[in-house]
């Protein structure tokens, strides 16, 4: 039985009190509550203040980006041990935004994964497709290729005791949801790729998930749960999604 993950990515929103607001409310009402594990991703410079609202409770915090260097002159960037010493048990990598908005190339992507695992955080790597190469009838290629340039740097068991969430750029933030179908069919693709190795993998699905649309999504036999964007502002709208994945 593979454990549900609900992220939630806060991306570049708020400020230190409405972070700490937001993460007392999920602490409140998800602190004790085991079922489904909770993960905030706030802004780096929240982090701390986020960590302290859940402090005594089962949910956990991650970084919403690593650096791939360990220490160094690399001004503006956070290592791996930084966001550990912050309290942090997740990174996303990978994700569209970075990949798209920073350039990130799969073997960036690889090397930040890497980077994580080496000091003992949990990467989410964020795979998808764009809208064209939907309709080119690449998704699956494309997700292959970017599972399978973290494979080439880390190895087959490293990759399969991550997480990986599948979300098609097209649905980030755009309001539009992958229909189950079609979030299943990738999530069954990847399930493949990892093999025996990877059937307890967690496989989250992301792209403007909401409540009304979180239920479908979560009973599909390979998706473990969700990352959530915008929805994951708004307390109740989050919970909500929460726990339907129970
Ligand atoms: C995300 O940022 O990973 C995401 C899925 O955003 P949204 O839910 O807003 O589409």
């Amino acid at each position: 039985m593979i454990k549900p993950l609900v992220a939630g990515n806060w991306k570049m929103h708020g400020n230190t009190a409405t972070a700490s607001n937001l993460a007392a409310q999920l602490a409140e009402q998800w602190g004790d509550n085991l079922a489904v594990e909770m993960v905030l991703f706030p802004p780096f410079v929240h982090l701390s203040a986020v960590k302290a609202a859940v402090a005594n409770t089962v949910i956990a915090v991650g970084a919403q980006n690593i650096s791939q260097h360990s220490s160094g002159a690399y001004t503006g960037e956070i290592s791996g041990a930084m966001l550990v010493d912050q309290g942090c048990d997740f990174v996303l990598v990978g994700h569209s935004e970075r990949r798209e908005l920073f350039s990130e190339s799969n073997q960036t992507v690889a090397e930040k994964f890497k980077a994580a695992q080496d000091v003992g955080l949990t990467p989410i790597l964020c795979v998808g497709e764009s809208l064209q190469q939907r309709q080119q009838e690449q998704t699956l290629d494309v997700v292959a290729a970017q599972i399978a340039a973290v494979i080439d740097c880390v190895g087959l068991n490293n990759v399969c005791r991550a997480v990986i969430a599948y979300e098609p750029v097209w649905a980030i933030g755009t309001g539009e949801v992958a229909s189950p179908e079609q979030a299943q069919q990738v999530h069954s693709a990847i399930r493949a790729q990892l093999g025996e190795a990877g059937v307890e993998t967690r496989l989250l699905y992301g792209g403007s998930v909401k409540a009304s649309s979180a239920a479908e999504l979560f009973t599909q036999q390979d998706i473990n749960g969700g990352l959530v964007g915008g929805a994951s502002l708004e307390a109740q709208e989050f919970l909500n999604i929460v726990k339907l994945a129970e």
